[in-house]
């Protein structure tokens, strides 16, 4: 009973994943993109190692953790066997796990203050490696959420690319749950495009065909996957 219990989850994990690449294929194609430009991040907090490794048996690739203590249970093992595995930190990183951090993710999405660009820089140097970095902005200005305010990305680019030379390559947004999204992901769009920045990390499981048309690199997807957490 159990054993079949399990079959199903797995069937239907499967069965998720490949609706949803071609959901992602066929959007693209409408927004004018070619139909495996957009990335598809499965989202793995409160999920197994073994439901992690349901979809990389069907060969995918691009993951994302939101806390460090958890991904590094879940993900050291999961790396050796899987080693093109790409992990990336979506979730706040506090300076006291950035060395974790750094040895085990390969992108940090949510790169937002000074003293964290100081921290991963400090490391950068300990360690001679840092992991590709987004920045991530507040663009709905919300008092509880992480992020740079959209005001104060000019210094804070200014302080991590120019002065400390982190490697930071996109931005990344969580729009405001009450509002309009597509106005968030142009908005970050526009923001990006005036610093020069190629990569856009925008789009959950509610709203990622409109981050899709508006040029998000990848959606980060976890409940359409699998399941409620
Ligand atoms: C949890 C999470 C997601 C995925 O959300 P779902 O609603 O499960 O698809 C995407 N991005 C971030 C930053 C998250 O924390």
């Amino acid at each position: 009973m159990i054993e079949n219990k399990e079959k199903l989850k797995k069937f239907q994990i499967i069965k998720n994943l490949s609706a949803l690449y071609e959901t992602i294929s066929s959007v693209s194609l409408k927004a004018g993109r070619p139909s495996n430009e957009v990335g598809l991040m499965a989202v793995t907090k409160f999920h197994s190692a073994e439901e992690v490794k349901i979809v990389l048996e069907q060969g995918h690739r691009l993951f994302g953790e939101n806390r460090v203590q958890e991904a590094e249970q879940k993900y050291s093992l999961l790396k050796q066997d899987y080693p093109d595995a790409r992990l990336h930190l979506i979730g706040p990183l506090q300076t006291n796990k950035v060395r974790q951090a750094i040895s085990l993710f390969d992108v940090i999405e949510t790169l937002d203050r000074a003293r964290l660009a100081r921290a991963l820089h400090k490391e950068q140097q300990n360690m001679g490696r840092c992991p590709d970095l987004y920045i991530q902005v507040n663009t709905g200005e919300e008092p509880q959420k992480a992020g740079v305010h959209p005001g104060e990305l000019d210094e804070l680019l200014k302080l991590s690319r120019t002065e400390l030379k982190l490697p930071v390559k996109g931005l990344m947004c969580i729009p405001p749950a009450d509002d309009e999204p597509a106005l968030h992901f142009g908005f970050l769009a526009t923001l990006a495009r005036r610093h020069k920045l190629k990569t856009l990390s925008m789009g959950m499981s509610a709203d990622f065909e409109a981050a899709i048309k508006l040029g998000t690199s990848h959606v980060r997807i976890g409940t359409s996957i699998f399941g409620n957490r």
